[in-house]
């Protein structure tokens, strides 16, 4: 009897099953809308110039690779608080701001979660209905509790905004609430100025602790549009969790690339709590890895580099409305019926369709067309070259 006899063979991720199912799949015209990652109109993954030039740069000086500091690259660190804060605003200048490197906005999202069980170990947290899969079982795992706030009204195909204001009124104090800050996962629905506003009125009042999860900064409206969210929290005078990715926005999925920020009170806050952060990393993987946030501080570091970074980050933005444009006029076109226009309403990489399970699985078995059961499409994986079969398939279910 070995001691792993009796260990089970837990479920596998719906995604990365999905993966596996379409790598195996024959059919020449199939096309994967699972994942969450942007390819370009040639159906590739970008390398972007900007960081092929910041490694060419990098190459050209070779340098070794000792550790870094447990919170990372100090330069990365800093690039990030001036990207989700603004260089010269009030939290960067006081130094009111506690920013790690991590692995990724995961490695982000895990650093804070255990932080925050040790420092709230009975609070609960809440995460949006329906959410990206992860957050249940990250903050299940950190030892939280999770539950949902209402997030998305299928009938009207958007927010069910009053249920989500009343989920968060119903919130016990302290209580973790993640948010999107943009693009939201799956729904591809996200808040209105407005509505944020009331939102964080409701955190402020209610004295729940807001953790805002940016994956996508840049894939929304702009850099600044979709990075104006943390402002009104600024500026409402909350402390707050921001986790970072640059998986997307770099195209540097594989790097590892984010972090983790924590808004405090005071200078001296923000130390204490970087001290602790510091902990989390040093004893879970010690200290991060030098490439990517290297790239990453070198380009946003520098001014001809970022200028290039959001060029290139703005084309993948249009090139992604573009699509959802074609998605809509290419369904009327294949003769389907219904209004399809919510699809340009929605933002981001992610659609939700609203087709059901079943017509998920036909797409899947009769088209190649794989999406999630959910009926969550990735609309930065169309292209030129498959939007037409992606629009019969669907028009043939719907
Ligand atoms: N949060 C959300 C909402 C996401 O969609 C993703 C990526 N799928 C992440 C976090 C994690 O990003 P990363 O790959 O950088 O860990």
């Amino acid at each position: 009897m070995s001691m792993f006899s009796a260990v089970e063979m837990a479920p596998r991720d719906p995604i990365l099953g999905l993966n596996e199912q379409f790598a195996a799949d024959t059919n020449p015209h199939k096309v994967n809308l699972g994942v969450g990652v942007y390819y370009d109109d040639n159906g590739k993954l970008p390398l972007l110039q900007c960081v092929q030039l910041a490694e060419k740069a990098m190459m050209d000086k070779p340098a070794a690779r000792g550790y870094l500091p447990i919170d990372g690259i100090a330069a990365y660190d800093s690039a990030v608080k001036n990207l989700v804060f603004g260089a010269e605003s009030e939290p960067v200048k006081s130094g009111r701001v506690a920013t790690v490197q991590a692995l990724g906005g995961t490695g982000g999202l895990k650093i804070g979660a255990d932080f925050l069980k040790k420092l709230t170990p009975h609070a609960k947290v809440l995460i949006s209905d329906p959410s990206w899969e992860n957050h249940r079982a990250l903050f299940s795992n950190a030892g939280f509790a999770v539950e949902t706030y209402a997030y998305y009204d299928a009938a009207k195909r958007g927010v069910n905004f009053e249920g989500m204001l009343a989920s968060l009124n119903a919130a016990a104090p302290g209580t973790i609430v993640v948010l999107h800050a943009c693009c939201h996962n799956p729904t591809g629905y996200d808040l209105t100025p407005a509505q944020w506003d009331q939102v964080i009125a409701a955190i402020r009042a209610k004295g729940l602790t807001a953790f805002l999860d940016m994956a996508y900064q840049g894939f929304g409206h702009g850099i600044a549009e979709d990075g104006a969210v943390i402002q009104k929290f600024v500026a409402a005078g909350l402390t707050f969790f921001v986790a970072t990715s640059f998986s997307k926005s770099f195209s540097l999925y594989g790097e590892r690339v984010g972090a983790l920020s924590v808004l405090c009170d005071s200078k001296d806050e923000a130390d204490r709590v970087l001290s602790q952060l510091k902990i989390v990393i040093r004893t879970n993987y010690s200290n991060p890895p030098t490439h990517g946030g290297a790239v990453v501080a070198a380009v946003l570091n520098n001014p001809e580099l970022r200028a290039l970074w959001e060029k290139e980050l703005g084309e993948m933005r249009t090139r992604i409305k573009a699509m959802r444009q074609a998605l809509v006029d290419g369904l009327k076109a294949a003769g389907v019926q219904q209004d399809m226009s919510f699809i340009t309403t929605q933002i981001g990489m992610f659609s939700y369709s609203g087709l059901s399970k079943e017509q998920m699985v036909r797409l899947r078995s009769e088209f190649g067309v794989y999406g999630t059961d959910t009926g969550r499409m990735c609309v930065a994986a169309l292209n030129s070259k498959n939007i037409d079969h992606v629009c019969k398939a669907i028009a043939a279910v719907l």
